[in-house]
C-alpha cells in the first residue's frame, strides 16, 4: 500500500445560519431524545475539519518537529508552525514569537506565574485580580503571594455581576506588580471592559493579563488594541482540541522571562558546565508539544474565520437575548449575571431545586447544561448560591435549543412540584432560527 501524499482534502464548512451540520457530535440522541449541547463553556465540539486536519497528520505527515531533515518532519514543522501563524493573526499579535503554544489557558497563567511572578513579585508587593476569576486565574496568584509573601488584592462587582472600575482602580497602585482579569466570565458570561483595566494598570506600570478562555470564540480579539501584556486561550473552548491552547505575551517582556520549564526544544546549546536557552517563542515550549492538537486548533481558527467573528457575535447576542427573555418568564428561576455587557452565558438558579437534580432531569430530556460552581467559587459565594445550572451558548445552537431547555426546567418544576405554572404558550417565532 502506498503512502498517501495528496493535498489534504478537509471537510469544507458549508455556510449556514448554525454551521450546525458541521458537528457530528451534535446529531445524535441522548436519552432517546435529540441532544440538545448547552455545556459550551465547559468544552465546544469539534467541527469535522478540526478531526480531519488531525487525522490527516496522524495518517500522513505524523513526525517529530524541529529536528528531523527528513520530509515528514518538514512537513509536520511546517503545519504546526503555519498554526502559530493562524492564531497570531486570529488575536492580531504583532509578531508570531509571541504566540506560544501551551496545554491550555491554565498552563498560561501558570507558565506567567512560575516566571514573570517569581522574578519581578517580592514581599509586600500586590496583584490585582477581580471577584469573578475562574480559580485558574486564582490559585496560580494565591501560591505565588504565599511564596513571595505578597498581596493578593479583590476588585469587587455589583450585584448584576459587573466590575466595579472605580474600585478596580482603586487598589492600583506603586506596589501593584501585576493585574490579571478575566475577559468573558465563565460563571456569569460577564464582559470586562478589558482595554480600559489595561490603561488604568498600565498607568502604575502594572502588565496586565487577560484571561481570554471564554472570549475567542465569541467575540473578535485584537491584543494590540487592548493593549494587553499577556492573554490566554484555550483550545478546545474554541472548536479545536484538548490539551491545546496559547499564551500571547508581548515579547519585550517574554524575553526577559526565565524560562518555565527545562528540556528539549527550549535550548540553544548544553554542556554540563551551562546552558543557553533559545530564542522565542521556542524558549518556552520544552519537549516535544501537542502537534496535532496544535494543527487542530489552526483548522479551528480556519474554521471560525470562515463563519466570521462578527457573524458569530451578532447572532449569539440575539439567541442570549432571546434566552434571557424565556428564562426570566420561568416563575422561580433567578438567573445569576445580569451585565449589560455579556456572552453566551445563562446561569440560575432554580427556587427549591438543587441545580444537580436540574442537570439530571434536563440531562433526561437530551439538555446537557453543566451544574456546580463552574471553578469559580468565590463570586458563587459572593452571589449566595454553592452552585447554579449554567447553559452556556455556541454558534450552532439555536432557539430551538432554548425552547427545549425551558420545557426540561419546566419538568423539573413539575417533577419537584414546585411553583406556579406550566408552560405558558411557545413563542411562534421561536421556531426559527436567529439568523438565517
Ligand atoms: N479561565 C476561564 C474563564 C475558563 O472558563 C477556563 C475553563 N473553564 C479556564 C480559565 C481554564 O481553561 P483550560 O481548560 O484551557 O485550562
Amino acid at each position: 500500500m502506498g503512502l498517501v501524499t495528496e493535498p489534504r482534502a478537509m471537510t469544507e464548512p458549508r455556510a449556514s445560519a448554525s454551521g450546525r451540520e458541521n458537528f457530528p457530535v451534535l446529531d445524535q440522541r441522548v436519552h432517546g431524545k435529540p441532544l440538545v449541547y448547552l455545556d459550551n463553556a465547559a468544552t465546544t465540539q469539534k467541527p469535522q475539519m478540526v478531526l480531519d486536519a488531525m487525522n490527516q497528520f496522524y495518517q500522513v505527515d505524523n513526525s517529530n518537529i524541529h529536528r528531523g531533515v527528513h520530509e515528514l518532519s518538514e512537513r509536520s514543522t511546517r503545519h504546526y508552525e503555519e498554526a502559530r501563524v493562524k492564531i497570531q493573526r486570529f488575536i492580531n499579535a504583532a509578531d508570531w514569537r509571541e504566540i506560544i503554544f501551551v496545554r491550555g489557558a491554565t498552563e498560561g497563567i501558570n507558565l506567567v506565574a512560575y516566571t514573570y511572578g517569581r522574578r519581578h513579585v517580592q514581599a509586600g508587593d500586590e496583584i490585582v485580580i477581580s471577584a469573578m476569576e475562574h480559580h485558574s486565574n486564582i490559585v496560580p496568584w494565591q501560591i505565588l503571594c504565599e511564596e513571595k509573601q505578597a498581596i493578593l488584592r479583590i476588585a469587587p462587582i455589583n450585584q448584576r455581576g459587573e466590575l466595579l472600575l472605580d474600585e478596580f482602580e482603586k487598589l492600583l497602585g506603586p506596589r501593584t506588580k501585576l493585574v490579571s482579569v478575566v475577559h468573558v466570565s465563565n460563571a456569569l458570561g460577564t464582559i470586562n471592559p478589558v482595554a480600559e483595566i489595561a490603561r488604568m494598570a498600565h498607568r502604575h506600570g502594572a502588565p496586565v493579563f487577560i484571561d481570554g478562555a471564554q472570549a475567542v470564540a465569541h467575540m473578535k480579539v485584537d491584543v494590540q488594541a487592548l493593549d494587553c501584556d499577556f492573554y490566554a486561550l484555550s483550545g478546545h473552548k474554541m472548536f479545536g482540541p484538548t490539551g491545546i491552547g496559547v499564551l500571547y505575551g508581548k515579547a519585550a517582556l517574554l524575553n526577559k522571562m526565565p524560562p518555565y520549564q527545562g528540556g528539549g526544544d527550549m535550548i540553544s546549546s548544553v554542556t554540563f558546565a551551562k546552558t543557553t536557552y533559545n530564542d522565542l517563542p521556542y524558549k518556552f515550549e520544552a519537549g516535544t508539544p501537542n502537534i496535532a492538537g496544535t494543527i487542530g486548533l489552526g483548522a479551528a481558527v480556519d474554521y471560525i474565520n470562515e463563519i466570521g467573528l462578527d457573524r458569530i457575535q451578532a447572532y449569539e447576542h440575539e439567541l442570549l437575548a432571546y434566552g434571557t427573555a424565556q428564562l426570566e418568564r420561568i416563575p422561580g428561576l433567578r438567573l445569576i449575571g445580569t451585565a449589560r455587557e455579556k456572552a453566551s452565558v445563562l446561569s440560575f438558579v432554580l427556587e427549591g431545586v438543587h441545580p444537580h437534580d436540574v442537570g439530571t432531569i434536563l440531562d433526561r430530556e437530551g439538555v446537557a447544561v453543566r451544574t456546580g460552581h463552574h471553578c469559580a467559587q468565590p463570586v458563587l459565594e459572593w452571589f449566595g448560591v454553592p452552585a447554579t445550572t449554567r447553559a452556556s451558548l455556541a454558534f450552532y445552537n439555536t432557539r430551538q435549543d432554548i425552547d427545549a431547555l425551558v420545557a426540561g426546567i419546566y419538568k423539573v418544576k413539575e417533577i419537584f412540584g414546585c411553583g406556579a405554572g406550566s408552560q405558558p404558550a411557545r413563542d411562534s417565532q421561536s421556531r426559527q432560527e436567529v439568523s438565517s
